[in-house]
Order: C-alpha cells, then structure tokens, then sequence
C-alpha cells in the first residue's frame, strides 16, 4: 500500500492522476473554488440542475487532498445540534434544517448507489455517550424525539463493550463513509459529467467584471457569472471574510485489522461513536475491520494558516493513543497503521453558513466546525441553487445569510483560542480522570459562552 507524506490512507482508495493547472483566459457558467466536498457537490449539483452548464472547478492542490478526503467518514445530520438550532432559529426554521439534514444522509446513500461509488457507506447510525458524569448534561439536552433514543450505560456497552462508557443517546440518521473513497469517486462522477477541473490552481485574486467575476490563478483567469467559494480553513484568507472563523485542528489514529478486537467488543452494528466532551473523540470501524479513532482537542492555528502541527502533531497523535487504548483496553501493543490530522474551520455559532458577497457576484460556505461530510451535500445542493439563481426551499433555509457573527482580529484570536483550547483539555482529561478540574480552568473554560461564543454542539 502506498501513502503519502502525511501516512493517510486514501491511499487504499487509489490516489487519481492529478489534473493539468489552468492556463489561460477561460469563461464558464460558474466557477467554483476549492475541490473538497463543497466545492464538489457544487458542481455536481449546478449540472444535474442543468447539465449543460459550463462548470470550472478550481483546486489549489489536489481535490479531495484536503479535511474532505481524510476525515472521520461520521456522515452525521444535525440531531445533536437539534437544541442549539431550536435556540437560534425558533422551531419551524430548525425543524426545516434538520429534516433536510436528515434528508442529506440518505441522499448521499443513495448518490453512491446510484453512481456506483463504493465509498463504503454504512448506515449504522451514532451512539453519542458520556464518559465522565459532568457530560451528563450534554447528551441529555441532545435527545430529539424519535430519531434519538436514551441509552443507558448498559445499551450503550451493548453496543460497544468499552469500559468507558457511560449512558447516551443513539441518533439514527448518521452513516459512515470511507472519506477518500467519496471524495475521489464524486471528482471522477463529475469529470464524466463535463465538469472542468483544475488542479494546482490556486485562486490568488478575484475582481468584479461586467458579466459577473473574475478569478484569477498564477496562470490563467476563469471569468464567470457567479463564483462559488468553498475553501474551508482558507476562508479567512479571503479579505471580506477574514475574522469569521477560528482554525483549530483534529487528528485520527487508524489501527491495524483488528477483528478479534472488535468481535471482543461486540462492536459489529457500524455505529459511529463520540463523547458528549466540547473536545470530542468519535471513533467508528471501517469494512477492512479496523478501528479510527480521533480527537478534535489539536492546536489552533493563527489566521487561516492550516500547515505543521495542523497536518500531523505528534504530540497529539500520542495523546489519542492513550485514549485510544482508555477507550479499548484490548488495542494495548497493537499497531496503528496511520496517523494523521488536518484543520477544523471553527465557526463561532459552531454552525455552517452560506453567506453572499454580492460585490464580487460570488457565494462562500464555511464553518462546518468539524461535520461538514452530511452538510457539504446540502450546502452544495444549495450553493448550486444560488449561483442558478433558482431560489428553493433549501435556499431558505436558515444558513443561508445569517446575521453575520465574528471572532476577534489576530492576534488577539489566537491568544485566547490557546489559552482556551488548553484549559478545556486540562477541565476534561481531570473530569474524565474522575477529579475535580483546577479553579483556573474551570472558570477559563466558561469563558467562550460569556462571550457568546458556542464551543459545544
Ligand atoms: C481530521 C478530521 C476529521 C474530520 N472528521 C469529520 C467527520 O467524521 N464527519 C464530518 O462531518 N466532518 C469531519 N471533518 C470535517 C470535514 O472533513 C469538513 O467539514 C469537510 O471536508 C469540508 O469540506 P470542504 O469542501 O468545505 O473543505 P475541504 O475539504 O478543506 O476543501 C477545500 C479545498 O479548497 C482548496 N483551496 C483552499 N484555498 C484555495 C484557493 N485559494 N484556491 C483554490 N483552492 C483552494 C483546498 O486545497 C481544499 O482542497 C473532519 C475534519 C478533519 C480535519
């Protein structure tokens, strides 16, 4: 098996030719910026809405290279924000957003059946449970009526036989995806639908232009009628979005086949599992029968730099490694074929955003905070609605132009993003340990809700 520089394995999925850069002046229907799911779904949407639109994808290096072709494949609809929607939005406006969520879980199910896209989609649902008693909390106010059942801690084992476990609750309309796959299959899906797609083509300017806008690379400019922004953790190298994220990062161990391991574990449903922490780990199995298991506490990033320590932290790897083993006593002295991370576009509602930058004839999506596999899927159908200007009922939906939150300027964001991150990761490892967190980190942990600032789901 090959892999690359950082250890992931979509190399397994087979890593595709990489695409021609764009040279020269181009026109289109649409171009779109970034080759993740986003800017994917984009386009797979702008065609099948109109297959004979003329759709440019740019990619800065490699589609799917990025957070979508490496995450933790959680295919998740947004039930574990159910309470935090209802606060901001009212009932109807969070009911609409959910049912579309839920929707998206299985839409994407059904693309890769229906495109032949074996992206290991499992519908297997997820277990979110608590792991120290101050979680408690959390799960509790997640429970949405039917889609989520109350787990006690004896269901949750019967699930997953961790000695960690504690009671939970158990979301129905969740999947699992093998990430690469799904990124590599929808860019080869819509190079046969006509879309172009150029890689090594960094978007370094954009200006407006009578019929609409102009993006412009090293070597080449696309002009078109409407641009669709979609570059995650670089949004905030885009100058009218600048202090609309925090970039923040989260790694993935990946064991060896461990059949055995799970088998003992009686984990065999395909149940995608996290903790009810502000800090999240979620672990799932794969269909080689291994077991990812992932952290969301990495470092911060300042501005929209998203290298070094965002990509692979060892520190953090090791980290992970222990609570793998805390998690599943069994994995002691087995080996983790891969490890790996990749930044986190956090946004300060904790929820994603399509916002519309009317000046410039463009859309950007981005805050997806860690689940942006199910939502890529509806906001590209959505973003694709926009840019046709075919207003729906998904266009209505209330990320669409939100009122606009923001984070602090640098470098003030990231001072008080690490300082915060680390007294989270010192309250939690304690809560977990089963002590009481010191006073300092208690109260720093507080301090994102004084500001208004949501750090939990
Ligand atoms: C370790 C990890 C685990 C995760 N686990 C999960 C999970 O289990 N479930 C879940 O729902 N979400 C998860 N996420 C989040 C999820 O991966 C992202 O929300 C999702 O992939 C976002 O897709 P995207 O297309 O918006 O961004 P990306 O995949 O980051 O794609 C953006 C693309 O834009 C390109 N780009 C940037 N700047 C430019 C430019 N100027 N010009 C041209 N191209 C540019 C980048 O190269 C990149 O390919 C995880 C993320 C990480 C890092």
């Amino acid at each position: 098996m090959r892999h690359d520089a950082h250890g992931f394995w979509i190399a397994e999925a087979g890593s595709p030719d990489v695409l021609a850069p764009l040279t020269g002046d181009h026109r289109a229907d649409v171009v779109v910026v970034g080759g993740g799911y986003t800017g994917l779904w984009t386009a797979w949407h702008v065609l099948a809405a109109e297959p004979d639109a003329d759709v440019v994808v740019l990619e800065g290096g490699r589609c799917g290279h990025g957070p979508s072709g490496r995450n933790g494949g959680f295919v998740s609809s947004m039930d574990l924000s159910a309470p935090a929607l209802r606060r901001a939005y009212g009932d109807a406006d969070a009911q609409a957003w959910l049912a579309a969520a839920r929707e998206t879980v299985d839409a994407l199910g059904a693309w890769c059946e229906a495109e032949r896209v074996d992206a290991w989609y499992r519908r297997g649902g997820e277990l979110c449970v608590r792991t120290a008693p101050a979680q408690g909390r959390v799960a509790a106010e997640a429970v949405d009526g039917e889609r989520v059942l109350g787990q006690s801690a004896a269901e949750a084992r019967a699930r997953c036989a961790s000695p960690v476990f504690g009671d939970g609750v158990f979301v129905r309309a969740v999947a699992t995806v093998h990430p690469a796959r799904l990124a590599f299959g929808l860019r080869e899906r819509l190079l046969a639908r006509g879309a172009r797609i150029f890689e090594g083509s960094r978007a370094v300017g954009m200006r407006p232009v009578p019929a609409g806008i102009a993006v412009r690379t090293a070597r080449g400019e696309v002009r078109a009628a409407t641009a669709v922004l979609a570059v995650n953790a670089s949004t905030g190298t885009l100058a009218p979005l600048r202090n609309r994220l925090t970039v923040s990062s989260s790694h993935i161990l990946c064991t060896e086949p461990v059949p055995d391991v799970l088998e003992a574990l009686g984990w065999d449903g395909g149940e995608a599992i996290s903790d009810a922490r502000s800090l999240l780990h979620y672990t799932r199995t794969t269909r080689d029968g291994r077991i990812l298991f992932g952290w969301a506490g990495g470092r911060m990033a300042a501005g929209a730099r998203s290298r070094g320590r965002m990509e692979v932290d060892r520190q953090v790897v090791e980290q992970i490694r222990r609570d793998l083993v805390r998690f599943f006593p069994q994995l002691e002295g087995r080996r983790m074929a891969h490890a790996w991370g990749g930044p986190i576009d956090v946004s300060p509602t904790h929820r994603p955003a399509i916002v519309g930058l009317p000046a410039l004839s463009a859309w950007a999506a981005f805050g997806f905070t860690g689940n942006g596999v199910g939502p890529a899927h509806l906001f590209g159908r959505t973003l694709a609605a926009l840019a046709l200007d075919r207003r729906d009922g998904v266009t209505r939906l209330p990320f669409v132009d939100p009122p606009p939150r923001r984070v602090p300027p640098e470098p003030l964001r990231i001072a008080g993003a690490a300082v915060i991150r680390r007294a989270l990761v010192r309250k939690e490892a304690a809560e977990e340990a089963g002590r009481r967190p010191d006073a300092i980190s208690a109260g720093l942990a507080t301090l994102p809700g004084l500001l208004g600032l949501h750090v939990v789901r």
